[in-house]
């Protein structure tokens, strides 16, 4: 059988042999190939690739769909007079991915058993610092954010007594799907800035669109991913439990300077100006410490140069050491953290989102102390993954660490070593993972050792800058959450949409932003 396949952007046709698909599972919408399963409309992407031209004006028509409507980055390019406002498509994967359903739906059930999670282990400070003291000795980023909450204690209980503690969590918990398990695996929790949301709510429109468009693609399979109003529904349902809606109160998102990625952000504030009327200010740390002010004989009210109160913070930096070049961001920091405005994340929700945390949690009975229902605590078992502590005390004296540390020296590659960040890039593999397990020490307690989860590969057509590619990938899931307290009052706890990102087989890392993925969009199969 011959087959012409589009060799890059230029569209040049080259013939080659392509074996022969079973068609044994062709009634459930899938083939076997070479002892895989493929869906169909992989096969529909092969054909694609058969006649070049349709496969190069489905992803022109992608393309221009993703500008008419919005998913798009900015394009930062500084020929134009405001670069801001220069856009393009958010890279993008011109079709869907398989996961299988059962799997799915249950990654979106366990998301409101992870707020609560978080919620109860952020409130115990002395279990975070217990755990995080020794990491915090050798990461100064994890020790600052430590030291802030000791800071800021006597203002945050005040602040609980008098009945004005507001919490609002807005997660995503990552996955990949484990092909030796079958299962999700829990890559990590982000409590901070977790980003794509509302361009993940569009890229799954943009798959609809794609299924109008194929009939091997069927609508219903793609799931509802309502990100574009829960995230602003979220932030406004803590903005009204904190009050200073009639004097003007506004949300304060937390940007870095010169963000790329600030239309998936700009969405937010379109849903909470659209939705709620609430306006949004964007304003870096350092504006924050430059220009707000802290009273704190109002009971924590900070006010804008502007005069304008603030119901809300929500943070899309502060993750990284990056964000307080100087003292007068943490300046920042320390006053919205003792202010009666919502916090996303407050410093110790950001706290329960690190590696160490997830790492602890899941040591026998550790998990259990928050979530006391023994059928929930298990739950959410299915999804952890191996992880260990590489404090030189836990491998000493835990034989399952030392035997995991001997392992991962013996097998690199099936393990994986992170330190005490985010936001991508600084995970280590393979010989550098070797090696810093190899020369060990105290500065290891900022490490945590993790099982490589080991995702089926796919095969995807890749568009970025107006470009397609076919290549062999991989994917991660996320599943958003929001969660609104008010005191003792759970007002919502939500699963609230997911995402997809999709990279090269042969990249370790997955940030979209950091230029590593494509936004994708999962495609439930039975
Ligand atoms: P970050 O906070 O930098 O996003 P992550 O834990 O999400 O840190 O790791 C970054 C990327 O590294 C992930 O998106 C994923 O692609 C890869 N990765 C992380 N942990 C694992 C793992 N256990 N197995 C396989 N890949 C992993
Ligand atoms: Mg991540």
């Amino acid at each position: 059988m011959q087959r012409h396949v589009v060799v890059g952007r230029t569209a040049q046709l080259r013939t080659e042999k392509i074996p022969k698909f079973s068609t044994g599972l062709l009634g459930q919408g899938l083939i076997t190939y070479r002892n895989k399963r493929y869906l169909l409309w992989q096969q529909a992407a092969h054909r694609m690739e058969i006649d070049g031209k349709s496969a190069g004006s489905l992803v022109e028509d992608a393309v221009v769909w993703a500008n008419q409507h919005g998913l798009v980055v900015a394009l930062k390019d500084p020929k134009f007079v405001n670069p801001d406002f220069a856009v393009i498509h958010a890279p993008l994967s011109l079709m869907p991915v398989p996961y299988p359903r059962g799997r799915f739906e249950l990654a979106q059930q366990v998301m409101p058993l992870l707020n609560r999670l978080v919620d109860a282990v952020a409130d115990d400070e002395g279990y975070l610092e217990s755990t995080l003291g020794p990491a915090a000795l050798y990461d100064t980023f994890t020790g600052r954010l430590l030291k802030t909450l000791q800071t800021t204690r006597s203002a945050r209980s005040a602040l609980r007594a008098a009945g004005k503690e507001v919490v609002l969590g807005i997660h995503r918990s990552d996955y990949m799907l484990d092909e030796p398990s079958g299962k999700f695996l829990q890559v990590e929790l982000n409590t901070i800035a977790s980003s794509f949301g509302c361009l993940s709510a569009l890229m799954t429109q943009l798959h609809l669109y794609m299924a109008s468009r194929l009939p091997a693609l069927e609508p219903s399979r793609l799931p509802a991913n309502p990100t574009l109003e829960h995230i602003p529904d979220a932030i406004a349902a803590a903005a009204n439990s904190v009050g200073y809606r009639e004097e003007g109160g506004v949300v304060v998102m937390v940007v870095q300077p010169g963000e790329r990625n600030a239309y998936d952000q700009q969405w937010i504030q379109l849903g909470l100006w659209e939705r709620h009327r609430l306006r949004t200010v964007r304003m870096t740390l350092g504006d924050i410490a430059a220009t707000a002010t802290l009273d704190k004989a109002q009971g924590g009210t900070v006010t804008l140069k502007t005069g304008e109160p603030v119901c809300v913070f929500y943070f899309r930096a502060g993750y990284t050491p990056a964000d307080y070049p100087s003292e007068a961001e943490w300046a920042a920091r320390e006053l919205i953290e003792q202010s009666n405005a919502a916090k996303c994340p407050t410093v110790a929700y950001q706290l329960a989102g690190t590696k160490k945390i997830q790492q602890d949690l899941a040591r026998p009975g550790i998990l259990e102390r928050f979530i006391s229902d023994g059928r929930d605590a298990g739950l959410l078992r299915e999804f952890f993954a191996g992880l260990w502590s590489l404090d030189p005390k836990d491998v000493a004296t835990d034989p399952g660490v030392a035997a995991a540390v001997v392992d991962a020296i013996a097998r690199p590659e099936a393990y994986v070593l992170k330190p005490q960040r985010e936001g991508g890039g600084n995970n280590l593999y393979g010989e550098e993972l070797r090696e810093m397990l190899k020369v060990g020490g105290e500065q290891l307690s900022a490490y945590i050792l993790m099982q490589r989860i080991l995702p089926p590969a796919n095969r995807s057509v890749l568009v970025r800058n107006g470009q397609w590619s076919e290549s062999e990938t991989l994917n991660e899931l996320g599943i958003y959450g929001t969660f609104v307290r008010h005191g003792k009052n759970v007002l919502l706890n939500e699963q609230s949409g997911h995402l997809v990102r999709t990279k090269t087989s042969s990249s370790n890392e997955g940030g979209v932003a950091a230029g590593f993925a494509v936004l994708d969009s999962p495609y439930l199969v039975d």
